[in-house]
């Protein structure tokens, strides 16, 4: 049933992530009436969940660096992420370019609007440092973007869920949005419609459509990116490229139960100017513990652990597969795809310094060991025996304690080989790590569009009206490499929007 009094616009946007929020700021600044729906109660998206790297050339902070970049460059060096994984022939590179020469653009727009980076930092192939990295953390794109877009007077409806598209002889008109009431409404776009509802990362059907069923059964980092905006271009004739290219699934430790301080921080002018000012003049070791927070909790664990003797056991406490093969798809079969990460004090003293880390963010930091102790007490166990190690975790003891005999005394079981060269696990006192949890980060298959970012319907005909941007608009780009996913969400949020408002009449 759908409610009595629908709703024009000039433009609606689908979503709340970045390039939703691109999008609908740069209708508004072409001069049309916007409505923004996002189906959650906040903005944010996997752009609020990201790390918060943006990949950009000639910005102010590559400037003040004395570093001479442009866009040429950074398109042949995003060339060479493809072409280091062997898959440039999937590579889109026409957007790719798309993407490179807006991005100086793209980033003094993020700037306007209030944002803080730190950066530029390297990251090769990259001949030159690119990455910026968002202060205080990524909460801060939509926090600011939001704060931007309704001072331009763009209406943000959140708790909207768009269900559908309404077509018009071939051409997008509205779409039916299920309101905060539970009740469903029409609305119209006299102008144009952005598609920009993100992955799915989260979306079980698209997930086994394009991939496998064991990856449809990993759970996303982001549960609610269910695909929304990539179905509603399919069920009207668009197509979607590199379905299965997909980030994940990786192990990763469960978040803490708490939120850090520093997740807390309001990215207020005030304070993420004292940031940046304390990561450009203030030593490392200040910034540690700040920094420390963000690498213990949002990080996968290194593989090096598992060729230096740890081991993964599940919630049964049995090992399963070659810890150094696929650790994480096999983890992604257990039971809720958790996983443990088991080890002796000899990896334990091995993993307290350089070059030695559990895990890192490329240019930001490295986590140790006492980090993790410090940080994140919630996972991390340590006992004189297995037995009570076992109890620490709450996994089954008995079990546990077979495992482990089983592994010193390298006997293969139903579910895993031998340790064979690897040492045994019998220096106390014994540690783990964990729950770790499979997870799939994000999904890369886009819808096809145009240079123009017009959705391509059938028979390679643009669906008149309906732009898609962000990954619902990747339309075969990779974006390999940190901060590409981010700049595509930005750019083509940005072109999408005013073109939905200017070239659709
Ligand atoms: C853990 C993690 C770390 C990452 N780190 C980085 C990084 O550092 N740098 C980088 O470049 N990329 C990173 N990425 C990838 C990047 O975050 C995404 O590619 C990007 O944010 C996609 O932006 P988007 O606007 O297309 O989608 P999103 O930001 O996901 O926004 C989509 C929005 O649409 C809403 N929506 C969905 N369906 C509907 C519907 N039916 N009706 C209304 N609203 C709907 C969603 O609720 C969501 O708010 C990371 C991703 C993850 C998960």
């Amino acid at each position: 049933m759908v409610a009595a009094g629908r709703i024009e616009t000039d433009v609606i946007v689908v979503g709340g992530g970045g390039a939703a929020l691109a999008a609908a700021s740069a209708a508004r600044t072409a001069g049309a009436e916007v409505i923004l729906l996002e189906k959650n109660p906040q903005l944010g998206g996997s752009t609020a969940w990201s790390v918060g790297s943006v990949t950009a050339t000639q910005t102010p902070h590559q400037r003040k660096a004395g570093i001479t970049d442009n866009p040429q460059d950074h398109l042949e060096d995003l060339k060479l992420f493809s072409a280091a994984l062997k898959l440039e022939h999937r590579d889109n590179f026409v957007l790719g370019r798309l993407l490179c020469d807006h991005s100086p653009a793209m980033f003094d727009w993020l700037l306007s609007t209030g944002l803080e980076f730190v950066g530029p930092f390297p990251e090769p192939p990259h001949r030159r440092p690119r990455m910026h990295n968002v202060l205080p953390n990524s909460r801060a794109f939509p926090w600011l973007l939001g704060r931007h877009c309704r001072k331009q007077g763009v209406d943000i409806r959140l708790n909207s869920e768009v269900q559908r598209l309404i077509l018009d002889n071939g051409r997008a008109r509205g779409v039916i949005v299920r309101e905060p009431d539970g009740t469903n409404r029409e609305y119209i776009a006299r102008k144009g419609m952005v598609l920009a509802a993100g992955d799915y990362s989260g979306g079980r059907e698209l997930k086994a459509r394009f991939s496998s069923e064991l990856i449809a059964n990993v759970d996303a980092v982001n549960v609610t990116n269910t695909g929304d905006g990539i179905r509603m271009g399919l069920e009207n004739g668009g197509t979607v490229i590199n379905g299965d290219y997909i980030r994940g699934p990786i192990l990763r430790f469960v978040p803490p139960m708490h939120t850090t301080f520093e997740q807390k921080l309001p990215p207020l002018p005030a304070i993420t100017k004292l940031l940046h000012w304390g990561f450009d003049h203030l030593p490392k070791r200040i910034l540690r513990p700040v920094l420390m927070n963000y690498l213990t909790t949002a990080l996968a664990p290194e593989k090096s652990l598992y060729e230096h003797g740890a081991i993964l056991v599940d919630r049964d406490g049995l090992r399963f597969g070659d810890e150094r093969d696929q650790p994480a798809r096999n983890a992604a079969a257990r039971p809720d795809g958790m996983a443990w990460m088991i080890f002796d004090s000899a990896v334990a003293d091995r993993y307290q310094q350089w070059p030695h880390f559990v895990s890192t963010a490329p240019s930001i930091g490295y986590a140790y060991l006492e980090d993790y102790r410090r940080t994140r007490k919630d996972i991390f166990h340590c006992a004189a025996t297995p037995g009570e190690l076992a109890d620490s975790m709450k996994l089954p003891r008995a079990v546990f304690e077979k495992t482990l005999a089983n592994y010193n005394a390298n006997t293969p079981t139903a579910d895993a080989p031998q340790r064979a060269e690897r040492p045994a696990v019998v220096k106390p006192p014994f540690y783990a790590l964990g729950p770790a949890k499979a997870y799939i980060i994000f999904t890369n298959g886009g819808l096809k569009v145009t240079l123009n970012l017009e959705v391509v319907g059938q028979n390679e005909q643009i669906i008149p009206g309906l732009y898609a941007a962000g990954a619902n608009g990747q339309s075969g780009m990779l974006l390999e490499g940190h901060g590409h996913h981010l700049g595509w969400a930005f750019v083509s949020g940005l072109i999408a929007g005013k073109n939905a408002a200017l070239r659709a009449g």
